[in-house]
Order: structure tokens, then C-alpha cells, then sequence
């Protein structure tokens, strides 16, 4: 792993609005501080700089790993995973209209990060149900 600097490390984490930028759990009520994913990893010569970074929780973090892409459920081929940095997230999902707290894919790549990457893990459910009573969950619309 390389070394990401502190003032980097910020810059990740002011961009991404404390949020998973996979799950888009925020930061704010979690123990853990969540790591900064190598989008492309450093293994397939990705760059530790702002254009190749993402804030991630540590669920996604070790989920995505050193993958870029995962097989579609739907027709098994293989998509990419979700790229913050390339991809807008209301392109390729949307919160459920019954009870908005499960992360809909509405492409392939969103459905191969989806199921990939868990993202509508028990866990997840659970905290963005937790949440959405209090008033903080679906996270407002980032452009
Ligand atoms: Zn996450």
C-alpha cells in the first residue's frame, strides 16, 4: 500500500462529504475513520493522487479490494465497479421507492457493485433504516 499524505487524506475526505462514496454511509456516526480506497489499486499501477482516490468505508474498502470490475448478476458478464471519479452515482442507482433504504442498481455497473460489494448488506439496511427515522438518510444529491 502506499503511503497517502495527511493533507491528501483530507482532501479525499472534504470531496467526498464524509461519505462512503460506494455505500454513501456517512462518517459522522461511525467508530471506525474510513480508509481512502486506490480506485484503480496501486497492484494495477494505480496513482496516489486526488483523480485515482475515494473515501470508502471499511466494508467496501475490503469488499472492493483490488478489483475494478465484477460479474453482472444479470447476464453474468462481466461490468466495472462503480468509479467515483468517473461515474455519477445517479446514473447508475437510485435509493428504493418503497423504502428507501436499498440501494437500487439501474446499469450494469451498478448492479455488479451492488451485489459485488454487498451494498445492501443487512448492516447497511439496518443503519440507513436507523437513519432515514432520524431524518439523515437518503443523503441529499452531491453533484
Ligand atoms: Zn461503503
Amino acid at each position: 500500500m502506499s503511503a497517502i499524505s495527511a493533507s491528501l487524506r483530507e482532501a479525499v475526505r472534504q470531496r467526498a462529504g464524509d461519505r462512503c462514496e460506494y455505500c454513501q454511509l456517512s462518517q459522522e456516526f461511525q467508530v471506525a475513520t474510513f480508509p481512502v480506497d486506490h480506485i484503480v489499486p496501486v497492484s494495477r499501477a494505480g496513482l496516489t493522487e486526488l483523480a485515482n482516490l475515494a473515501l470508502a468505508c471499511p466494508s467496501c474498502n475490503a469488499r472492493k479490494w483490488k478489483h475494478v470490475e465484477a460479474p453482472d448478476p444479470e447476464t453474468s458478464a462481466m461490468a466495472p465497479l462503480f468509479n467515483p471519479r468517473t461515474h455519477q452515482w445517479a446514473d447508475h442507482f437510485r435509493w428504493s421507492g418503497t423504502d428507501l433504504v436499498r440501494m437500487e442498481p439501474i446499469t450494469a455497473i451498478g448492479r455488479a457493485s451492488v451485489s459485488f460489494l454487498e451494498l445492501n448488506s443487512e448492516q447497511h439496511l439496518a443503519i440507513r433504516a436507523l437513519l432515514h427515522i432520524l431524518g439523515l438518510h437518503p443523503p441529499a444529491a452531491r453533484v
